[in-house]
């Protein structure tokens, strides 16, 4: 097992011992920051919880990383493709025999439950699993042309990847960017959050101890404004590949030059539009799942609901009874289906998004803040509905990240799709109907990335494209799907065959 953590002297103390300090993973060894400042983590389901100090780095050692894993990439780019899919295979299978353990943790970090922090853990398993196929299906193509040649196309690695990820998704968000990243023959570095930095760390460590040229890979903790700004800087990153808000991601855009390529994933506002012929049982089930599963925070999550006026009581009382039924808590305590919000920053939005609802006079059926009296100190909030909201209104538009869902009935479908589509954010859209005509026009007319039919707005298959329009994807490339997955991760040079 590769030794990752040390135990610093010096570190904070908890009940259970003094916290452990982590490093940064550059040239193929663990170590401190270069300036050596550290950042704390600790557990939003228990603020006195302090899982570990972090490495608060710069751009000196963002330099380094890259420098470290561009000298590795080369000979990574020549190993044959069964050498690199069996490194993703044994990640996949060490990963299969922690899932129990790396779980525990995340929702330590995260705040997830249990249940959501080993459907996260199993599913990068299967990523791994999924790209190391990847690895050995990467193709050229042949072209007939004029004059007897032949052309063909050579697909080669782009060379050095940045990966920057947001908390809310710690595993996945990483694996599924490094995994076809290694897949192609790429050197990595990588940035987790800030707030669920101990993933990143866990994500490493499990390639190092899968086989991974140490090399190959490096990481570097740190806050976004300086490591995530540094990167997107640094001479010699060939492709960048981001995941979280859209303010974030509009910089970053902005800063790259032309020969760095870039992906981008970011926010969404997500909708369920229930339809007249729906069942309200059925439709209620689908929204509990999309809007307060993982707390509300997946960028897939619903947080709007778009209902058939003749609908709209019937459903409000049913969705409140659901939302009723959700047990917050600790994610790993006995019979919590829902954990706390990840941040301070997140609770504070949420908590601002409320006050909007009240000033427009809307009212908040159910939930808001908590009586935390039983609870530990941490970012609580309720599964939350939001009734009387008016088309335009910020509740209706803007991301909140949180378990808040506003409804809103319409009367035709065609004032359905225009409310839906009424944000800057385009990443999915779920319909409720057994009604295929109406079904089938929403998918086809809306401006949404992802439709979903008669299932939430959250969960998607690995092997399907993911992506959003508008500000929720910059449309350079879609992530997860497969072969369309290894066109951002690869080049091709197209070589002439003369006689
Ligand atoms: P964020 O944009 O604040 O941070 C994401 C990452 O960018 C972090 O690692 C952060 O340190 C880094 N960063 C921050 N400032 C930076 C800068 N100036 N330059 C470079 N990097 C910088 O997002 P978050 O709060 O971690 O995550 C929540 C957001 O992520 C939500 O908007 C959510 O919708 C989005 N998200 C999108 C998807 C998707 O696939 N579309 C999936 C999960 C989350």
């Amino acid at each position: 097992m590769t030794v990752a953590t040390e135990l610093a002297p010096e570190a904070p103390g908890t009940e259970s011992g003094p916290a452990p300090q982590y490093r940064n993973f550059i040239g193929g060894a663990w170590q401190a920051a270069a300036q050596g400042g550290c950042f704390e983590n600790r557990n939003p389901a228990d603020l006195s919880d302090l899982i570990g100090l972090f490495p608060d780095s710069g751009a000196e050692d963002v330099a380094a990383a890259v420098a470290g894993v561009s000298a590795a990439q080369a000979a990574w780019a020549a190993a044959s493709p069964e050498t690199r899919a069996d490194m993703l295979y044994r990640a996949a299978e060490i990963i299969s025999g922690r899932t129990a353990e790396i779980a525990a943790e995340l929702t330590r970090e995260e705040g997830k439950t249990l249940a959501e922090a080993t459907g996260e853990t199993s599913r990068i398993a299967a990523n791994f699993r999924f790209y190391a196929g990847e690895a050995l299906r990467l193709k050229g193509e042949t072209y007939p042309v004029p004059g007897g040649q032949m052309a063909m196309s050579l697909r080669q690695p782009v060379g050095t990847v940045a990966v920057i990820t947001p908390w809310n998704f710690p595993l996945s968000m990483a694996a599924r960017k490094i995994a076809p990243a290694l897949a192609a023959g790429n050197a990595v570095v990588f940035k987790p959050s800030e707030m669920a930095p101990l993933m990143g760390q866990r994500l490493v460590e499990v390639l190092l101890d899968a086989g991974l040229p140490a090399g190959l890979i490096a990481l570097v903790h740190g806050k976004g404004p300086t490591v995530g700004k540094a990167l997107t800087s640094a001479p010699g990153i060939d492709a960048l590949t981001f995941t979280g808000s859209y303010a974030v991601g509009a910089q970053i855009q902005a800063s790259l030059g032309t020969d760095t390529r870039c992906q981008l994933e970011m926010g969404g506002k997500n909708a369920t539009v229930v339809l007249e012929d729906a069942d309200i049982a059925k439709a209620a089930a689908i929204i509990k799942r999309g809007a307060f599963g993982l707390t509300g925070q997946a960028c897939t999550g619903t947080s709007r609901v778009l209902v058939a006026r003749k609908l709209h009581d019937a459903l409000l009382a049913e969705l409140v009874r659901a939302a009723e039924t959700v047990v917050i808590g600790p994610g790993d305590g006995d019979g919590v289906t829902m954990g706390p919000l990840a941040t301070a920053a997140q609770l504070e939005k949420a908590t601002a998004y409320l006050e909007i609802a009240r000033r427009e006079g809307a009212e908040i059926v159910t939930g808001g803040l908590p009586d935390t009296a039983d609870l530990p100190e941490g970012h609580w909030i309720r599964p939350t509905v939001i009734a009387g909201v008016q088309p335009g209104s910020p509740l209706l538009r803007d991301e909140i990240f949180a378990p808040i869902v506003a409804l809103c009935p319409f009367d035709t479908l065609e004032e359905a799709l225009a409310i839906a589509d009424d944000t800057e954010y385009g990443l999915a859209i779920s319909v409720v109907s057994d009604h295929l005509p109406s079904v089938m026009k929403i998918a086809a007319e809306t401006q949404h990335g992802i439709v979903k039919v008669n299932s939430p707005t959250t969960g998607v298959a690995l092997n399907a494209p993911f992506g959003g329009f508008k500000h929720s994807s910059n449309q350079s490339a879609k992530e997860q799907g497969g072969a369309n997955v290894m066109d951002f991760y690869s080049r091709i040079k197209t070589v002439y065959l003369g006689a």
